[in-house]
């Protein structure tokens, strides 16, 4: 039987069972994908980190305002490689 997880999201998206631990629990976070490109963190500075040994971004807050979470939502529309997912409260 085929766990309701691994039907979403699709497999071009970021993956919440390979999401980083260092992500806070909630909606947004980053998956191991990343490419530690910097755009993340540099559109949505409020809400994503870097991990300076791993070379990678996290969510180190949830978007509280309309303003942070347009910006989440752009960031995880730049993102090259489509690591970052906005599903987390499903997991
Ligand atoms: S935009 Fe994507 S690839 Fe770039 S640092 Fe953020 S999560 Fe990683």
């Amino acid at each position: 039987m085929t766990h309701p997880l691994q039907q979403f999201p699709p497999p071009d998206m970021a993956d919440l069972e390979n999401r980083y631990a260092d992500n806070v629990s909630g909606e947004y976070y980053v998956d191991d994908q990343c490419i530690d490109c910097d755009l993340c963190r540099e559109t949505a500075t409020a809400n994503f980190t870097r991990n300076e040994d791993g070379g990678y971004s996290y969510v180190y807050k949830q978007p509280e305002t309309p303003e942070e979470r347009a910006l989440c939502e752009e960031a995880m529309e730049g993102c090259p490689v489509e690591a970052i997912g906005c599903n987390g409260n499903e997991g």
